[in-house]
C-alpha cells in the first residue's frame, strides 16, 4: 500500500521498544506497559539485532510471510527461553518497532523484514540499519526512521514521507513512495512513474562501474517492462551513487529461497506469470540436501519437502535451468556450479544467497538479493541499483608453500574489513600476485567478500581466466568472453583506497569463534596459533562449502592426508574429519586422480556435494556447546553452525589439525618421518 504524504501513528496501534532489559519487552508484549521515547534513551535499546534473532533458519522453512510472522523474533533467547512467544508480535497490536544501532546485522535474509511486516509493523525505528536489511525494508515497503522522528510521531505530529526517503538514491525514493518493490514495478510498467536518467559524463571507471554502465537501460515514460530497452550507446558512464536501472544477464536460487520467489510471482502476477528470459537463470537443490542428517532439523523435513516441491513448480513453470538432486545427490553448490557452467566475463548476475559474490572470479559482477528483488528481476529482466564505491587490492609477490588464499582473506578481514574499509564496496583484485593464483584460489577471494560486508568482489581477467573457461566449457565462444571482459581504467577512482598486499608476507591464519575478522597468524616455527587461548583441541574438522569444496581445496586436503597416511597416521582419535565435494565435477576429478582411496585409508568421512554449512543444515555442524570445530568454511557467527565453538582456517590447516587433534598450521613435510639412523 502506498504510504501517505504525511505519516502519522494510527489510533489504537502500539509502539514496541526492544530494550536491553528483557522484562520491559515481556511487559510490553503482555500489554502491561506502553513506553514513549521520553521514558528511555537510545542507550537503553538493543543494538546489533541479528537477522538470525529475528528469524532463525528453521523459521525460513515456511515460505508464506504470514506463517513466518508467527515466529517473529524466535531467535531472541533469554535464559534459554524464547522472549517472544508464538504470535506475540502480531497479537501485541504494534505498528512501530524501535531499537538501537545497526538493526538487522548478520545474514541477508529477507524473512527478518517479512516477520515484522506481516506482524503489522509499518515503521522500523533505529539509530542505524545494516545495509542489506535496510534494502529489504525498502523492498517490502516498511518505512525506516530515527528516534527523533518517533518522538514527534508519539507527540501526535505528522512526519513528511519525504523525511523517510532521506539519504536514499532517487530510484529507491520512488520505491519507498510506491510502498515497496512490487508496487513500484507495476507503476513503472503502467507508465505512472518516470525514472531519473543517468547524467554522468565520460570518466575513467572501475571494473564494477564498467559492467553496470554496459548494462544500463532507459525506460521512457509510459513504456511497459517488456519494452525496456538497453541503452549502452547514450549513457555509457556511471559513478558511485548513481541510481540506475540495469539489465540482468542471469541468476539462480536454491530450495531454501525459490519457494518464496514462486509464491511472490503468483501473488503479484497471477498463476500464469511469465519471466523475461529463463535461459541463463537456474534453480539448485543444494542447501537442504543434508538437513535430515542434523538432529535439530529433522522436525522440519515435511516443510523442507514443500520447499522442494515449490522449487520444482517454479522450474517447470518458467523453464529455468534445472539443477535438482537426482537420487538425493545434488549436482553441486549453486555458486560452484554457476562459476563452472553459467557465469561469463562481463556478466551482471543476481542470486538469492549471500555468497553469490563468488561469481566475481569469472570477471563478472555478482551479488546476492532477497526473494522479492529476485522475483521482480526474474519477471522483468532488469533491476535498479545504486552504483557502489570500489576498493582495490593489488596483489604482489607469491604465496609461500603452505599458505593459501583463505589465509589472505582472513588477513583482509582482520586488516581491512574490521575497520570497515570494505563496507558496502566492491573489492577489486588485480596485480601480478593475482596471476600466480589458480582460478579456484581466486574464487576463495571473491567468495568471502560477503564476510567483509562488501557489496561484492571482482577479479581482473587474464590468460588463465580464458584457459580455465575453455577447459570447463568445451565449445564455448572464448573470443566473445575476451571481448566482454572488463579491466579497470588507469585513472579509475577508488573511494575505499588502493592497497598493496604482498602475498609472500602472508602466513597461515585462524579466526576465533564469533566473527571471521577475529584472525590471528600462526607461529612460523611450530605452526601453533599462539594467543590468549593457547592450544585448542578439536572434535570436528570440516572441509567443504562454497568456499572450500573446489578442486584445489580437495588437492590441499589430499596433500596433507597423503603425507599423514604415508607416515602411518590416521585421523586423530576423537576427531571427525569430514570432507564434502563442492560439485559433481569436483568429486569426479578426485575419483579420477585416485584421491578417494587415500582419504578413506586415513579415516576421512567423504560427503556428496551440497552446502548448508553456515545455516546449521549441513554436515560438520556441532551438536553441543562444548564441541570445537575447525572449518574451512567462510563464517563462524555465533550459533550458525551449531552451538559449539567454530574456528575458521585454510584447507591445509583443517587437514593438519585433523591429524594432530588440535588447531595446527600445516608446514610442508610436517608428517614425513625422519628415517632412523643407519646401524653402525
Ligand atoms: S556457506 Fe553455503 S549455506 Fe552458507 S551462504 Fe554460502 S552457500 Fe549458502
Amino acid at each position: 500500500m502506498k504510504p501517505p504524504e504525511i505519516v502519522r501513528l494510527s489510533p489504537g496501534k502500539r509502539v514496541l521498544f526492544l530494550t536491553k532489559d528483557p522484562d520491559l519487552i515481556r511487559k510490553q508484549l503482555a500489554g502491561e506497559l506502553d513506553l514513549t521515547m521520553d521514558d528511555l534513551t537510545v542507550d537503553d535499546l538493543l543494538d546489533d539485532i541479528n537477522t538470525d534473532a529475528m528469524t532463525p533458519a528453521w523459521v525460513c522453512f515456511s515460505h508464506r510471510p504470514e506463517d513466518i510472522a508467527r515466529d517473529a523474533y524466535a531467535g531472541l533467547i533469554v535464559d534459554g527461553e524464547r522472549l517472544f512467544g508464538r504470535d506475540a508480535l502480531r497479537d501485541g497490536g504494534f505498528e512501530v518497532i524501535v531499537s538501537g544501532v545497526r538493526k538487522g546485522v548478520g545474514s541477508s535474509r529477507e524473512t527478518a523484514v517479512q516477520a515484522e511486516k506481516w506482524s503489522g509493523i509499518r515503521i522500523a525505528i533505529a539509530a542505524s540499519f545494516a545495509p542489506i536489511h535496510a534494502r529489504n525494508n525498502v523492498n517490502q515497503g516498511v518505512l525506516m526512521g530515527d528516534h527523533d522522528m518517533l518522538r514527534r510521531l508519539q507527540a501526535g505530529d505528522g512526519v513528511a514521507l519525504e523525511e523517510f526517503c532521506d539519504g536514499w538514491d532517487p530510484i529507491s525514493r520512488l520505491v519507498i513512495r510506491q510502498g515497496g518493490l512490487f508496487p513500484f514495478a507495476k507503476a513503472l510498467a503502467a507508465g505512472e512513474i518516470e525514472l531519473p536518467r543517468p547524467e554522468t559524463g565520460e570518466r575513467p571507471m572501475t571494473m564494477a562501474e564498467k559492467i553496470l554502465a554496459g548494462h544500463l537501460m532507459t525506460i521512457g515514460e509510459g513504456a511497459g517492462q517488456g519494452e525496456a530497452e538497453a541503452d549502452g550507446a547514450a549513457h555509457r558512464y556511471v559513478k558511485p551513487g548513481d541510481a540506475v536501472v540495469v539489465r540482468v544477464d542471469g541468476g539462480y536460487s536454491h530450495e531454501f529461497t525459490t519457494a518464496q520467489v514462486h509464491y511472490f510471482l503468483e501473488q503479484e502476477y497471477g498463476d500464469d506469470y511469465a519471466v523475461q528470459d529463463p535461459s541463463k537463470f537456474a534453480v539448485f537443490e543444494d542447501h537442504l540436501i543434508y538437513a535430515d542428517d542434523v538432529p535439530k532439523m529433522r522436525g522440519f523435513i515435511g516443510k523442507i519437502d514443500v520447499l522442494r516441491e515449490l522449487q520444482r513448480d517454479l522450474q517447470q513453470h518458467t523453464g529455468v535451468r534445472d539443477y535438482s538432486a537426482k537420487d538425493r545427490v545434488s549436482p553441486g553448490i549453486c555458486h560452484e556450479v554457476a562459476r563452472e557452467q553459467l557465469i561469463e566475463p562481463g556478466d551482471f548476475i543476481q542470486a538469492t544467497d549471500s555468497h553469490t559474490c563468488m561469481g566475481g572470479v569469472n570477471n563478472a559482477l555478482a551479488w546476492g538479493v532477497g526473494a522479492t528483488e529476485y522475483a521482480n528481476l526474474l519477471h522483468s529482466g532488469f533491476t535498479q541499483v545504486e552504483v557502489p564505491e570500489s576498493i582495490r587490492f593489488e596483489l604482489t609477490g607469491e604465496l609461500a608453500d603452505g599458505v593459501t588464499a583463505k589465509d589472505v582473506m582472513l588477513h583482509i578481514l582482520l586488516e581491512y574489513a574490521k575497520p570497515q574499509k570494505t563496507l558496502n564496496r566492491v573489492m577489486e583484485f588485480t596485480g601480478p600476485g593475482l596471476r600466480t593464483l589458480s582460478m579456484d584460489e581466486r574464487a576463495t577471494l571473491t567468495n568471502m567478500a560477503t564476510e567483509c560486508s562488501a557489496r561484492t568482489a571482482i577479479v581482473e581477467a587474464d590468460e588463465e581466466t580464458f584457459r580455465w573457461m575453455a577447459e570447463w566449457r568445451p565449445g564455448a565462444d572464448i573470443e566473445r568472453m575476451r571481448r566482454r571482459a572488463v579491466r579497470p581504467d588507469p585513472e579509475a577512482v577508488y573511494d575505499g583506497g588502493v592497497f598493496r598486499i604482498d602475498l609472500s608476507a602472508m602466513r597461515p591464519m585462524v579466526a576465533h569463534p564469533g566473527d571471521p575478522d577475529h584472525g590471528v597468524p600462526s607461529d612460523p616455527t611450530n605452526g601453533a596459533f599462539v594467543d590468549e587461548l593457547g592450544a585448542v583441541d578439536i572434535d570436528i574438522a570440516y572441509g567443504g562449502s562454497c568456499t572450500a569444496g573446489k578442486i584445489d581445496d580437495l588437492e590441499f586436503y589430499h596433500r596433507v592426508v597423503e603425507e599423514a597416511v604415508e607416515a602411518g597416521l590416521r585421523v586423530h582419535e576423537g576427531v571427525r574429519f569430514l570432507i564434502q565435494f563442492g560439485s559433481e565435477a569436483v568429486e569426479r576429478y578426485c575419483r579420477e586422480k585416485g584421491m578417494i582411496e587415500t582419504f578413506e585409508r586415513a579415516g576421512v568421512q567423504l560427503i556428496q556435494p551440497g552446502c548448508g554449512a553456515c545455516i546449521g543444515c549441513g554436515p560438520g555442524v556441532s551438536e553441543s556447546r562444548d564441541q570445537v570445530t575447525v572449518s574451512a568454511i567462510n563464517r563462524n557467527y555465533k550459533g550458525r553452525s551449531g552451538p559449539g565453538r567454530l574456528y575458521l582456517a585454510s584447507p591445509l590447516t583443517v587437514a593438519a589439525s585433523a591429524f594432530t587433534g588440535h588447531i595446527t598450521a600445516y608446514r610442508p613435510g610436517m608428517f614425513v618421518r625422519t628415517p632412523a639412523p643407519a646401524a653402525v
